[in-house]
């Protein structure tokens, strides 16, 4: 749906440096050292979980924050560094067919930045978060192929993970609620995607029962009527507050004074564990 608002100019470069070694060649076979095998790039990827989310004890319930923000802006250096400011952990879902693409949304309430990030921006604006698929482009993903669908997630997942040098787990559908039965057997089938998330609140502070259909808590802009209740409200079995939305959203309806103050509240509370998407992933199923 954002995809209506800009025009994307994707410049791809690939570089395939071959060597010349011509005149070696012509040299006695026997000097030549074959050099050490690089490893395949999935094996140096980092595990996106925390030892201490490994270790944690489940014998007793624990009451979870984590957040999603999609598109991947250049808001998001800014928000990146509020969480950051406050020990709290974000999966960033981000579409690489427009790193680097600068983009105006004009929208009703009025217009916001719209440019990407670029691929060296990310690295560093991430470090320490979760960054996951929002596809290549953020189509409609209904209206594709099967084969089309399979290209837009893993494309998008294996630029991440060699930008990141970081596994990737999971998504969150591009244009929220665009996705059916047949989208979720394909990426399910095709990929290694283990969650996805739409953006439908639940209002509640439930653990995720269907990571295909993960619903969160509620959008930036609802979280202050939760904040409290969700901080006072005493842990019986584990609970989970999951906030998503998208960084430009605090410009546009400047509301980045409000958001922190929500995060200064989190970060104050007792017993709140901060965590990414794919860390809830791990807890509930031992593993990824
Ligand atoms: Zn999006």
């Amino acid at each position: 749906m954002v995809t209506k608002f800009f025009k994307v100019f994707i410049a791809l470069t690939m570089c395939f440096v071959l060597g010349s070694c011509t005149k070696a060649n012509e040299e006695k076979k026997e000097d030549i050292i074959e050099p050490t095998e690089e490893p395949p790039v999935t094996e140096t990827l980092r595990e996106p979980v925390s030892d201490f989310i490994k270790s944690l004890d489940k014998s007793k319930p624990h009451k979870f924050v984590t957040f999603s923000f999609d598109d991947g802006t250049v808001q998001d250096k800014r928000l990146a560094e509020l969480f950051n400011k406050y020990g709290i952990k974000c999966t960033f879902n981000i579409n690489t067919g427009s790193l680097g693409v600068e983009g105006t949304l004009n929208l009703q309430d009025g217009n916001v930045d719209f440019t990407k990030l670029s691929a060296e921006e990310i690295k560093s604006v991430y470090e320490g978060h979760e960054v996951a698929v929002h596809t290549v482009n953020h189509p409609d993903l209904r209206t594709l192929e099967d084969e089309d669908i399979i290209k837009e997630v893993n494309d998008d997942f294996n630029t991440i993970q060699e930008v990141m040098g970081q596994k990737v787990i999971g998504m969150a559908y591009p244009g929220g609620p665009f996705y059916n039965r047949r989208v979720i057997d394909v990426i399910q089938n095709n990929t290694e995607i283990k969650y996805a998330r739409e953006t439908s609140s639940t209002y509640r502070f439930t653990m995720p029962n269907n990571f295909m259909i993960w619903r969160p808590t509620c959008h930036q802009s609802e979280v202050k009527n939760l904040v409290d209740k969700f901080i006072s409200q005493e842990a019986k079995e584990d609970m989970l507050l999951y906030v998503w939305g998208h960084s430009w959203e605090f410009d546009l309806y400047d509301s980045w004074d409000e958001f922190e103050s929500i995060l200064k509240k989190l970060s104050e509370a007792e017993d709140l564990i901060f965590v990414t998407n794919s860390e809830i992933y791990y807890y509930l199923n031992n593993g990824f």
